[in-house]
């Protein structure tokens, strides 16, 4: 099993010192981050597209107890990559983050077609980018909550429809008024990533600004490299998922080994994406701390090194989360108010 790790990156980039990451609780230095999953949700609603009583997180104290179990496997943040039309409170993930002592990037934008507002359909592309880039800015939804990366956005299968376009549009253009990732969600393990980045790009977005979520689930990795080559963070956080077409972690882990074989280590980053409360630990599911307690030591037996987990866990999730010269981005930052 290869377990190279040809381009380690060590260091934090030194601009990271005036460069930080956007929590629920405030900005912190991207050092202080720690230990952080790529892509997770700690209160979510689901229901408008799957009707599932499963998939609705909506108590507070129970995320609470999850997250002491992360904190416990070392666990310092987590992006709760939960956007528009999936329930996002932004209150109520800056309660959670306090009383569990764990750091929160919470997302902006709006998930997919079938749960966009009304309101996605009435503003132009850069009435949309204006309301992320309030998100990240000064607050979403009313608080002073502040938004810490664009995401999830995401398409559905075969096309990008009109509506999902203009969103993506919108990212990209907040982004550029930010210096915020855009994190995206593929449908059916990475379909359409190369059209979302390729989107991304003619809005002039950086590869390396670009994160794409719930990749290296396919027993072919030729699609996987394939993306890594576009220069974008990969995402590999269906982690401990199973059934429904879903590989067995071993599939992820041999992903991960290929994609840092093949010289993409600094663009892997891990995670769980819980969204179901069957995912949790108190409803007999693999909880917050199935990456650090179960994933890893699978990755470590076959072979990949501890600066390979240093990279994936903490350095990278740090680079992608910087917000670079956020207060720059914040004098710059011109609203059309309506
Ligand atoms: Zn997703």
């Amino acid at each position: 099993m290869a377990g190279a790790s040809n381009c380690i990156i060590w260091k934090f980039d030194t601009r990271s010192r005036i460069m930080p990451i956007v929590t629920v609780t405030g900005p912190i230095p991207a050092s202080q981050a720690g230990y952080t999953l790529s892509h997770e949700h700690l209160l979510i609603d689901l229901w408008n597209l799957t009707r599932s009583y499963d998939a609705i997180l909506d108590d507070e104290c129970l995320a609470i107890r999850e997250l002491a179990e992360y904190r416990l496997a070392g666990g310092g943040s987590l992006v709760d990559a939960t956007s528009g039309g999936l329930g996002r409170n932004p209150a109520a993930l800056r309660r959670i983050s306090e009383a569990a002592g764990v750091r929160i990037i919470m997302g902006a934008g709006w998930y997919r077609e079938r749960v966009y507002p009304a309101y996605v359909y009435e503003r132009d592309t850069n009435g949309l980018a204006d309301l992320i880039v309030t998100d990240i800015m000064r607050g979403a939804d009313g608080t002073d909550v502040r938004a810490g990366i664009i995401g999830e956005i995401g398409t559905e299968r075969k096309y990008i429809t009109p509506a999902e376009e203009r969103v993506f549009r919108a990212a990209a253009r907040a982004h550029r008024r930010t210096g915020a990732c855009v994190m995206t969600h593929t449908t059916h393990f990475g379909e359409l990533a190369m059209e979302q980045i390729a989107l991304l790009r003619e809005e002039n977005v950086p590869p390396n600004r670009i994160a794409i979520s719930h990749l290296g689930d396919r027993h072919d990795t030729k699609e996987l490299l394939r993306i890594g080559r576009e220069g974008v963070f990969v995402s590999v956080d269906n982690i401990g998922y199973v059934g429904n077409g879903y590989p067995p972690d071993e599939v992820r882990m041999r992903n991960v080994s290929h994609l840092i074989a093949e010289g993409f280590l600094a663009q892997v980053v891990l995670g769980g994406d819980i969204c179901q409360k069957s995912h949790l630990a108190a409803y007999g599911g693999k909880g917050y701390a199935h990456v650090p307690r179960c994933f890893l030591p699978l990755l470590r037996a076959n072979g990949i090194r501890e600066e390979a987990i240093f990279q994936m866990t903490i350095a990278n999730p740090a680079r992608m989360l910087d917000i670079p010269d956020d207060s720059h981005a914040e004098a710059s930052t011109s609203m059309s108010q309506e």
